[in-house]
């Protein structure tokens, strides 16, 4: 097999993938704040962290994947102004913050499985690891924090490099909207936020430094040390933690393992640490302060089956910026029609008796250039176009490749992509008799009843597709 190469973002460099413990791979990827739904920007990370997951599998590493819900902590502004995320959608809706973090864990777990994300080792819950977070802020307080009134804060001077991964200074604080007055650097962050006095909150803690609530960048710390532990082999999350996020967790893991030294890899807690680049939309669609925001739910009510919104990621590679369109969108989908169609056709019980494996090494060399997803997929096409010794043989390619890219090639039938939108009402069967009564209809040259059944299908959302080059007849 040819070496794994990734993009690790502190170097800004291709390199190596050099398990720290032999055989194993250990990944920890920033997970959602369960305030909301997830917008599908914020389902391309984790897409992303899929096919780093199934492509270390497919290198024969034993894979620990592990990400986290954050249900506290989470400011608006990633800085440490602003309010928590929970606290204020909890206040809006009149609801415990609980319930608020169990309703939108759950429905991020539906796109995780409707996007065929494979299930992480562990789903960690920052909630469960508070006890671990005041045993961290405690051991790293004494040399790297300071208290005010509002909290305990990390002054980033005292870690050397500070802001190196995001290449940034600390003088200008940016991406800082509010200060915290007192503050002794900008760029200096909350570790454990004091609940002000005569104030109480629906989620908070005693500590040392008074009842309250941790700071969002030490969960990450903690949870990634405590399971993985330290250092361990890749850290994801999407290009906006490049800039605060996780510089903050490398600081604090830096502390942590008393190495005050650079925040090369063996000091950062992570030996590699990677960056999808953001889906993007012009009309704001993607902000979730929008009213009908771009979740994946949105895509499924307007027709389309979930994998097309994967193969629209896995078209793109994943350091590159990604425009979201319905046009783009409605092309991946009759990509992935295509794909399904070439699959159904072949034969899966044939097994020739000098059948041998398929010749793997292709498909090895491009995932192994920085998870090449787009140009795995042109091989794909290739393979699906070309005769193999046997369609038994095909399929086992078709297998091995789609185990990297996770578009249920074996399993998914057409009918499976023909999804029913929120709009349509009309049966199948229905669809279906009235198109049987507009060939008769035709055959007979009666092109006056064929075109008023195709219009009163149209009607009813059912467009018919006379000459449609992949033979689908119609759609809805
Ligand atoms: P959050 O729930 O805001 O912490 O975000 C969850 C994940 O989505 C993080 O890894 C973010 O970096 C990532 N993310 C947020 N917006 C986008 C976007 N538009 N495109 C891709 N990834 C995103
Ligand atoms: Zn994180």
């Amino acid at each position: 097999m040819t070496d794994l190469k990734l993009f690790n973002s502190l170097t800004r460099k291709l390199e190596t993938f050099q398990p720290i413990h032999p055989g194993e791979a250990r990944v920890y990827s920033c997970g959602p704040t369960v305030y909301n739904y997830p917008h599908i920007g914020n389902m391309r990370a984790y897409v992303f962290a899929d096919v780093l997951g199934r492509t270390l599998s497919f290198k024969g590493y034993d894979l620990t994947h592990v990400i986290n819900i954050t249900d506290v902590g989470h400011l608006t502004d990633d800085g440490d102004a602003g309010e928590d995320k929970l606290e204020k959608m909890a206040a809006q809706k009149a609801q415990s913050i609980w319930d608020i973090a169990k309703h939108y864990t759950e429905a991020f777990w539906a796109d995780v499985k409707a996007l065929n994300i494979r299930q992480p080792a562990r789903w960690t819950v920052a909630t469960d690891y508070i006890d671990q977070m005041i045993d961290f802020a405690k051991a790293i307080a004494p040399n790297h924090c300071y208290e005010l009134d509002s909290g305990l804060y990390f002054d980033v001077s005292t870690v050397a490099d500070y802001g190196r991964l995001a290449r940034a200074h600390t003088d200008g604080g940016e991406g800082r909207i509010e200060t915290v007055e007192g503050k002794r650097n900008a760029a200096d962050f909350a570790i454990w936020r004091k609940t002000p006095p005569g104030e109480t909150r629906q989620m908070e803690w005693d500590s040392p430094w008074g009842r309250g609530a941790p700071g969002w960048h030490l969960e990450c710390s903690v949870m990634s040390g405590a399971v993985l532990g330290f250092p361990f082999d890749i850290h994801t999350g999407g290009i906006d933690h490049r800039e605060i996020h996780h510089p903050n967790e490398i600081a604090q893991n830096q502390a942590r393992c008393c190495t005050n030294g650079l925040d090369v890899a063996a000091n950062s807690g992570a030996n590699i640490w990677m960056h999808n680049n953001f889906l993007v939309e012009r009309s704001g669609k993607m902000s979730k302060s929008s009213g009908e925001f771009l979740r994946l739910q949105l895509l499924i009510d307007k027709g389309f089956h979930p994998l097309a919104y994967r193969m629209m990621c896995l078209q793109a590679h994943y350091r590159s910026e990604l425009e979201f369109s319905w046009e783009g969108l409605e092309a991946a989908l009759t990509r992935l029609k295509r794909m399904v169609m070439a699959v159904e056709k072949l034969d899966r019980k044939l097994k020739l008796a000098e059948d041998t494996g398929p010749d793997l090494s292709g498909l090895d060399t491009l995932i192994s250039n920085d998870l090449s997803t787009p140009e795995v997929l042109a091989l794909l096409e290739d393979w699906l176009k070309r005769p193999f010794h046997s369609d038994f043989q095909k399929l086992q390619a078709i297998h091995a490749a789609d185990q990297l890219l996770g578009l249920n090639l074996l399993e998914l039938g057409r009918s499976d992509l023909r999804i029913r939108p929120k709009s349509v009402t009309i049966a199948e069967a229905e669809i279906e008799a009235e198109l049987a009564r507009r060939k008769e209809a035709r055959a007979a040259k009666d092109f006056a009843t064929s075109d008023a059944i195709r219009d009163e299908l149209a009607s009813k959302g059912v467009e018919v597709m006379d000459g449609d080059p992949l033979g689908w007849e119609w759609k809805l």
